[in-house]
């Protein structure tokens, strides 16, 4: 009796708190590749959308807050599928970081950009999965967190040598060690898996192919899947063979072939395409015009750009003698991704963001940039970044498009982005689960 009292007071307190948010007037871009739609509008009911369509037909109860957006463009959130939480204050990277304070600040970066879901790929601490559940127990007002957990690398193999990595992923060497640190990772519920496999051109340690099959067999077992930080082509071939969920970069050291297309298309691996990554690796070494962009500034702050911008900084960077080689790569990657995606390969959103100087929120806009580069077209990158990469994260109920049921999670903008992809740099407001966060 006192329960059922408890519930019916319980049911009273939330219709009371129900908010009703219509958007209206303005041009939908919905994420579905569908045709933008002039004169739109939105009832979003308790941070869902709860009917979408033309405004002279919007139906909204009493007393909901409407907004006008008259001259405004809405387009889905940008969902990032590969990006490292928390590790990182100014340009040092550091696990003893990975705090909450560090972990929103950070949250509140991206969304101030518009990515209102971000995948953090394999370098996180346990206390991701706390903040991971209070956000989906309710409606967050920071970007949604993804999270790899920690992910795996051979011993003594990359990241681990980078500085501030040692002892962030699990270190293996034989199948026995793969599902000792299953047993401990699944129970957690990580929504992905990750490997490093790389050598770094030959300076580091690469895990074995036999070691990675292991893991995509394990985590399998699990029901968990495993997306591959790759360089090489015959690893991503290898790798996309044993099952492979997905590539977390593009091949850099030469062309994709029909090969690898059909065993892509065959074990249904996604591409993953992080040029904002590749770029920011030679990026820098010559002062960038960007750096003057009040876009770029926003996220960056005063005291990180002063640190980047000295000859002192550009000095160190062009003491890489690999340095020549990266904007070929680069450029691999940006036509490797274009193939893949013309040739029916799956491809979602995503660029790296996080580690030191590649910066949340200002490199999703970059990698929107590269992309149209090579001919994607801003209608085609809409939808890698929202209804593509939702599917990816198997939260096409919830997130990606700007559909009925859907969370509203959305970016209001003040130009027309199907124009010129750099429109969405012109960002009016942010809305996650229909709490306005810009
Ligand atoms: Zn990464």
């Amino acid at each position: 009796m006192r329960l059922s009292i408890l519930s019916a007071l319980l049911a009273i307190a939330s219709a009371a708190r129900a908010e009703t948010v219509v958007l209206k007037n303005f041009t939908l871009i919905d994420g579905t590749g569908k045709p933008a739609m002039a004169g739109a509008a939105m009832v979003i009911a308790d941070g869902r959308i709860q009917w979408v369509g033309a405004a002279g037909k919007a139906k909204a109860p009493a007393g909901s807050n409407t907004v006008d957006l008259a001259g405004k463009f809405v387009m889905p959130g940008i969902i990032n599928l590969h990006g490292h939480l928390g590790n990182v204050i100014d340009l040092t990277q550091d696990p003893k970081f990975f705090t909450k304070q560090n972990v929103e600040a950070q949250l509140s970066t991206y969304a101030k950009y518009g990515v209102t879901t971000m995948l953090s790929m394999g370098s996180d601490q346990p206390l991701v999965y706390e903040l991971r559940a209070a956000q989906r127990a309710g409606r967050p007002n920071l970007t949604r967190i993804y999270t790899a957990g920690k992910g795996f690398t051979g011993i003594n193999g990359y990241p681990t040598t980078v500085p501030g990595m040692k002892g962030v992923p699990y270190e293996v060497a034989t199948a026995a060690e793969v599902q000792k640190a299953m047993e401990e990772l699944a129970p957690q519920r990580p929504d992905f898996v990750k490997i490093w496999v790389d050598d770094h051109l030959g300076k580091e340690k690469k895990i074995d192919t036999e070691v990675s099959r292991a893991i995509i067999a394990e985590a399998k077992k699990k029901g968990l899947r495993t997306c591959a930080h790759i360089f090489y082509y015959s690893d991503a071939k290898a790798l996309s063979d044993a099952g492979l969920y997905a590539c977390a970069h593009s091949v850099r050291d030469r062309e994709v072939d029909a090969a690898l297309i059909a065993s892509m298309k065959k074990n249904g691996t996604w591409q993953l395409g992080t040029l904002a990554r590749e770029y920011s690796v030679f990026a820098y070494a010559k002062r960038p015009d960007f750096y003057d962009d009040p876009f770029f500034q926003m996220g960056t702050g005063k005291k990180v750009l002063g640190m980047m911008d000295t000859e002192a900084y550009r000095a160190r960077l062009n003491q890489d003698r690999d340095l020549p080689k990266y904007p070929g790569f680069f450029e691999t990657a940006q036509k490797n991704l274009k193939k893949l995606y013309d040739a029916g390969v799956k491809v979602g959103f995503a660029t790296d963001s996080g580690p030191p100087a590649r910066f949340s929120g200002y490199s999703e806009h970059k990698e929107m940039e590269l992309m149209a580069q090579v001919g994607f077209t801003p209608m085609q990158i809409i939808t890698i970044f929202s209804k593509n990469s939702a599917e990816f994260l198997g939260a096409s109920k919830d997130l990606g498009t700007l559909e009925k049921g859907h969370w509203a999670d959305l970016v209001v903008l003040t130009r027309n982005p199907l124009d010129d992809i750099t429109n969405t740099h012109a960002i009016d407001a942010v809305y996650i689960a229909g709490n306005k966060v810009r």
